[in-house]
C-alpha cells in the first residue's frame, strides 16, 4: 500500500525546519517593481521563498499569461537583494531550460500540468541529473494515483527533493470554495508516503481572501508542513488571482494567529490519558465494523429474496426513505446532513454491490439461509 520513493529531506539551508514552511509572493511577477517591493516586505515579515509565476496557465486564452522569461532577471535580483530563495512554475521542457539558466532555486509542477503525465515525464527527463527541489501540485481532478504519479515520475528521474503542495480538486457539485480542499486525499497521501513534506494552498482552495486564515489553520492541525500564500504589494490591482491574493502585512498576522500544536506527545501522562481515549474509539470503531457486517448479510438476503421474485435492486423509494429518516435523526444529535449523507451513500453503495454480487453468482442456491451474525442487531 505504500509508496516507495527516494526522498531526501526538503530541507533548504536548515530553513524547512521550522514549521510551518512559508512561501509566499505574487501568482504572477508582472513588473520589476512589483516583484521587488513585494519581497522586499516578505523578506521583512522574516519569509525565506519567494514565488511568482512566469508562465501561466490560464483556462481562456484571453488572460494575462505571464511575462514570461523577461521576469527571470527579476527573481534573480529578489534573490541578490533579499537574500529570499525563488521559485515558479514550470509546464514544459522550455520553461525548466530557462528556469535552471536564471539559477532559480525551485521549481513547482502546476496542478493543469500534474494531471498530464507525458507533460511531468518530459519535464522529469529535462530534470535528469539536476539537484533542484520540486514541488508537485495536486491534479486538478480528486486523483490520488495521478498526484502519486508525477511524484514517482520525478523520482525515478532522480530528483529526490520533493514536496507535494495540496491546491484543492475541481469537483462537480458548486461549494464556496474555488478549489474543494477534499483533506482525506492529502491525508491519504501523507498515509502512502510518510517523508512527503505537504505544503498546503490556501489561495487557490478559497480563491477569495476569507477562508485563508482558516484552511491554514486546519493544515497545520493535520501536521502538514508548510504554506504557500500569493502575496501582492496591492493585491486589488493584482494581473491575476486578486481576489486571493494578500499583501505582506496581512500575511503576517496570519501567521502570527497560527495556533501550532505539537506533532508528538513526550509527557507520559497525556500519552496514558489519549492512549485510553483512543482505546475507546477502537472499541467503537470494532463495533461499527461488526455492525456493517451484520447489515451486509442482511442486504444478501435480500438480494437473494429479490432474485427468487424477479425484483430489481434499486428502488428510489425505499432509498428515500432511508436517507430522509437519518438526515432527521442525526440533526437531532448534532451530526451534520452532510457526514450523514455521505456516510448512507456509501453504505447504501456497499449494500447494492452485495446484492448485485448474490444476484449475478450462478450458483446461489435459493432457498439456502444465509447465515449473518446477530449479536449486534
Ligand atoms: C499558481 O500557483 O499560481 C497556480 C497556477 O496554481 P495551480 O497550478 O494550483 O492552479
Ligand atoms: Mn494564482
Amino acid at each position: 500500500m505504500g509508496v516507495d520513493l527516494n526522498l531526501e529531506s526538503f530541507e533548504f539551508k536548515g530553513i524547512i525546519n521550522k514549521r510551518p514552511l512559508v512561501i509566499a509572493g505574487p501568482c504572477s511577477a508582472e513588473t520589476e517593481e512589483q516583484v521587488m517591493e513585494t519581497a522586499r516586505q516578505l523578506s521583512q515579515i522574516g519569509v525565506k521563498i519567494f514565488r511568482a509565476g512566469l508562465w501561466k496557465p490560464r483556462t481562456r486564452p484571453n488572460a494575462f499569461e505571464g511575462v514570461g522569461k523577461i521576469g527571470l532577471p527579476w527573481l534573480k535580483r529578489v534573490k541578490e537583494e533579499t537574500g529570499l530563495l525563488t521559485a515558479t512554475e514550470v509546464a514544459n521542457v522550455k520553461h525548466v531550460y530557462e528556469a535552471l539558466k536564471a539559477g532559480i532555486d525551485i521549481l513547482w509542477v502546476g496542478a493543469r500540468t500534474t494531471a498530464n503525465p507525458f507533460a511531468v515525464q518530459e519535464i522529469a527527463e529535462t530534470l535528469k541529473g539536476v539537484d533542484i527541489p520540486v514541488m508537485v501540485k495536486n491534479p486538478v481532478n480528486p486523483d490520488t494515483e495521478l498526484w502519486i504519479g508525477a511524484l514517482e515520475r520525478l523520482n525515478n528521474a532522480g530528483i529526490t527533493k520533493l514536496a507535494a503542495v495540496h491546491r484543492g480538486f475541481c469537483i462537480y457539485s458548486q461549494t464556496f470554495y474555488r478549489n474543494h480542499p477534499q483533506w482525506q486525499i492529502p491525508i491519504e497521501l501523507k498515509r502512502r508516503i510518510p517523508t512527503l513534506p505537504i505544503i498546503t494552498d490556501p489561495s487557490h482552495i478559497c480563491g477569495n481572501r476569507d477562508l485563508l486564515f482558516e484552511i491554514s489553520q486546519k493544515a497545520m492541525d493535520l501536521n502538514f508542513d508548510g504554506l504557500i500564500i500569493e502575496t501582492h504589494v496591492n493585491p486589488d490591482k493584482a494581473w491575476s488571482d486578486a481576489h486571493q491574493q494578500i499583501t505582506p502585512k496581512v500575511l503576517k498576522e496570519l501567521l502570527n494567529n497560527l495556533v501550532l500544536r505539537k506533532a508528538n506527545v513526550d509527557n507520559a501522562m497525556l500519552l496514558s490519558t489519549l492512549e485510553e481515549m483512543r482505546h475507546e474509539i477502537d472499541k467503537y470503531d470494532d463495533r461499527l465494523v461488526k455492525i456493517l457486517e451484520a447489515r451486509m448479510a442482511v442486504s444478501r438476503k435480500i438480494g437473494i429474496y429479490k432474485k427468487k421474485n424477479n425484483i430489481t435492486i434499486l428502488q428510489t423509494s425505499r432509498w428515500d426513505e432511508i436517507l430522509r429518516k437519518r438526515i432527521e435523526e442525526a440533526e437531532k444529535i448534532g451530526l451534520s446532513e452532510e457526514f450523514i449523507v455521505k456516510l448512507f451513500r456509501a453504505i447504501h453503495q456497499e449494500s447494492i454491490n452485495h446484492q448485485t454480487k448474490v444476484m449475478n453468482a450462478k450458483d446461489v442456491d435459493l432457498d439456502n439461509k444465509i447465515s449473518y451474525p446477530t449479536e449486534m442487531l
